[in-house]
């Protein structure tokens, strides 16, 4: 007989199909780079969030086979009883490096990072203004503090001051955090920075960066914050592993003591075993090419570039993007699925992104051409685009 449990599951699965709302999800059959194969397929890849095409890179995938040989396969325990292996202090030695702070701490992803630094430092007499459109890890993050959450229109510095001044007069909170990403991730736009920064001096906000997408792709690879010179302004420079980098994990970035801080409080730091030691030196050696190799970023804003003003040129809508994040911008949901499907059909795997991710009537191909993209790659996936164009009547 069905049990509660059956029962649940088989009418929401049943409710998301109906509703279109059950992503099938595709596997690869070779690792993600530049080219994928989906069932037997190759498509060119312009969905992945590997800018720096890190994902398979020989000297990662070297360094990581040796540490893991040298080290093991697994850290042995949590960073505090003792799983914290000297790789560990030399990677988190390397993300302060990269980003220009005194110290740092890495997690085992950047959701992590998100779920736990946020609530190290916030609780429930505290209050938090978040832009609306922030990413779901710092949303969940915002929630677990129990901080009261206040939203802030999306990149509107008249209504961050606003909300900020309310919130001081009040007096109904000990500390207010402004937090943000860097970098959107559905339009490529980025955050005021240097707005932020004096907004919050005036009335001493705690402020936080989340810079998943801006880490190895803004400001020579530095990241958001610092391509601002906003290092020491920024209380929490947060940023995901997992993207450019090319591995996994997360960090936070920022002074002694809050990283002090943050190992005595942040949960997934004390309760759950840290990163493997391959993927911590893998880590290392990323950042090391990162700031060793300017030309990498180069190439990938190179590559961005070419792709954005062919798409344009075509007559494609591209919206707002500063970064490479290149969306083409459908307009209707149903007509967005089916514009992917075609391109899928003729060798292109690019994602659609409709409501509620974004807005009711903005739907759109989200597109990422990376680092080791060639060329002729492009060109022959903005062959493809210019065909699908023309078979919907948008071009
Ligand atoms: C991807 C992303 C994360 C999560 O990072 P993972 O390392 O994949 O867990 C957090 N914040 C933002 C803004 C992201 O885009």
């Amino acid at each position: 007989m069905a049990n509660s449990l059956d029962k649940f599951l088989s009418s929401s699965l049943s409710d998301l199909k109906s509703k279109g709302l059950l992503n099938s999800i595709d596997t690869l059959q070779k690792p993600n780079g530049p080219i994928i194969e989906v069932n037997g397929k190759d498509l060119i890849n312009l969905a992945s969030n590997n800018y720096l095409g890190f994902a398979d890179k020989a000297e990662l995938i070297a360094a990581c086979v040796d540490a893991t040989e040298k080290w093991g396969v697994g850290a042995g325990a949590v960073r505090p009883i003792n799983g914290t292996l000297s790789i560990h202090d030399q990677l988190e030695k390397k993300i302060a490096e990269f980003k220009g702070t005194e110290d740092a701490l890495a997690y085992q992803s950047g959701f992590n990072a998100n779920m736990g630094s946020i609530s190290a430092v916030m609780d429930k007499n505290d209050a938090i203004l978040s832009d609306e459109l922030n990413h779901a890890s710092i949303i969940d993050g915002c929630r677990l503090s129990g901080a009261k959450i206040i939203r802030v229109k999306h990149r509107d510095m008249a209504d961050l001051e606003q909300k900020a001044s309310e919130a001081v007069a009040s007096g109904l909170y000990n500390k207010i955090m402004y937090i943000s990403d860097g970098v959107f991730s559905m339009d490529g736009d980025v955050q005021d920075l240097p707005s932020v920064v004096k907004i919050a001096e005036k009335y001493d906000l705690i402020t936080y960066i989340d810079d998943a997408h801006g880490s190895g792709v803004m400001g020579k690879g530095k990241g958001t914050v610092k391509s601002f010179g906003l290092q020491d302004k920024i209380d929490f420079q947060m940023g995901t592993l997992s993207k450019a980098v090319g591995v996994v994990g997360g960090y936070v970035a920022g002074k002694k003591q809050l990283i002090d801080w943050l190992k005595a409080r942040s949960r997934p730091f004390l309760f759950s075993t840290s990163l493997t030691p391959g993927s911590a030196a893998a880590v290392i050696e990323a950042l090391d090419e990162i700031m060793n190799h300017p030309e990498y970023v180069e190439q990938l804003w190179d590559n961005a570039a070419y792709f954005k003003k062919k798409l344009s040129g075509l007559g494609f809508n591209i919206g707002k993007s500063e970064t490479p994040i290149s969306p083409v911008i459908i307009g209707d949901e149903n007509k967005t699925q089916q514009f992917s499907q075609l391109l899928l059909e003729k060798g292109v795997y690019a994602k659609p992104i409709v409501y509620p991710t974004v807005p009711l009537g903005t739907g759109r191909i989200r597109n990422m051409p990376i680092r080791t993209h060639t060329k002729e790659m492009l060109d022959k996936a903005i062959d493809i685009y210019a065909e699908v164009g023309k078979e919907l009547n948008y071009l």
